[in-house]
């Protein structure tokens, strides 16, 4: 594969991260790139990416990964479920058993695996300008298939109870964002997409449409989720927080320094793996946002982060 820019992979990765949420860099000129010509314009993508594309559209590794971090979220939830005291949202604590208990997860790469845009985008050499058009026409398919152990996982959640026995109710908290739609009377035909989708994967409920929390829905739900956590943590115990993002866990991570973001992971150091629980998604993400634009740089620097927090 010839040597193409690095910067132009971020740039494409970060406009597909802003799909889901994230701050969204200016369009840069570079090197040309697979699709250049085709669509006219600057293209999203240009090397890399494939090999992380084909990892989760492809590889048994990642269901197996996915599946394994699902069947021990199960088991943890059980046990938050059983103490009234246990919270996965740092704003709660003491005793939390007037409150009904409910998970809280994130849609895109945690639920929903949204790889087949993905690779359409990288063959297609895609434009900044197409993206968001693109993203939609795929949002409106409603046929994003669920992440390995995903809808196990949900169906699970559902049928357990607290010791009152009051039911487990799951609170999607979703980047996908309210955007008019020409010809659609919906404010957020959005939000009908991707309950469909999910009812198309048999994870209806009744609730589902309140169930579901997406950027905009309401003025002050912007891409930084606490808000939302917030408002769910004011009316239910959050046992359980099921993301592959950061920001789905901490807040002011995507603005954030690596030094910055991992001592955010460190303040909640023992939550990973017991109360937090985050799906590898080395296509995009908040942390690709903080590596900037020069990935060679940040291939050739000493490892910014250490393994272990401080003091363990
Ligand atoms: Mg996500």
């Amino acid at each position: 594969m010839a040597r193409l820019g690095p910067f132009r992979t971020v740039l494409g990765l970060a406009l597909a991260a802003c799909a889901v949420g994230c701050t969204t860099p200016g369009p840069q000129p570079g090197p040309d790139s697979r699709g250049a010509g085709r669509c006219g314009g600057e293209p999203m993508f240009a090397a890399g990416g494939e090999r992380a594309t084909l990892w989760v559209r492809s590889s048994s590794e990642f269901r197996a990964a996915s599946q394994t971090i699902y069947r021990a979220a199960r088991d943890a939830l059980a046990a938050g479920l059983a103490d009234p005291a246990w919270t996965a949202e740092p704003s709660q604590s003491g005793d939390l058993s007037a409150l009904p208990p409910a998970v809280v997860m994130d849609i895109d790469e945690t639920v929903l695996d949204n790889s087949e845009p993905q690779a359409e985008m990288i063959l297609n050499g895609t434009c900044f300008d197409d993206f968001p058009a693109t993203w939609d026409a795929w949002l409106a398919k409603r046929s994003a298939p669920a992440v390995a152990g995903a809808a196990e996982f949900i169906r699970a959640a559902r049928s357990m109870k607290d010791p009152d026995g009051r039911p487990v109710r799951v609170f999607f908290i979703t980047n996908r964002e309210c955007v008019r739609r020409a010809g659609v009377e919906s404010a957020c035909p959005q939000q009908d997409d991707t309950a469909a989708n999910l009812a198309a994967l048999g994870l209806g409920s009744p609730t589902l449409a309140d169930d579901l929390m997406l950027k905009g829905e309401r003025p002050e739900w912007e891409s930084e989720k606490l808000a939302r956590r917030e408002a769910v943590a004011s009316s239910h115990r959050i046992v359980l927080n099921v993301g592959d993002d950061l920001a789905d866990f901490l807040p002011g991570v995507r603005r954030a320094t690596l030094a910055e973001r991992d001592a955010a992971r460190c303040t909640r150091e023992d939550w990973w793996g017991r109360r937090w629980f985050l799906l590898p998604n080395p296509m995009y993400g908040s942390w690709l946002v903080t590596l900037g634009q020069d990935l060679d740089a940040a291939l050739a620097a000493e490892p910014a982060i250490p393994g272990d927090c401080p003091g363990r």
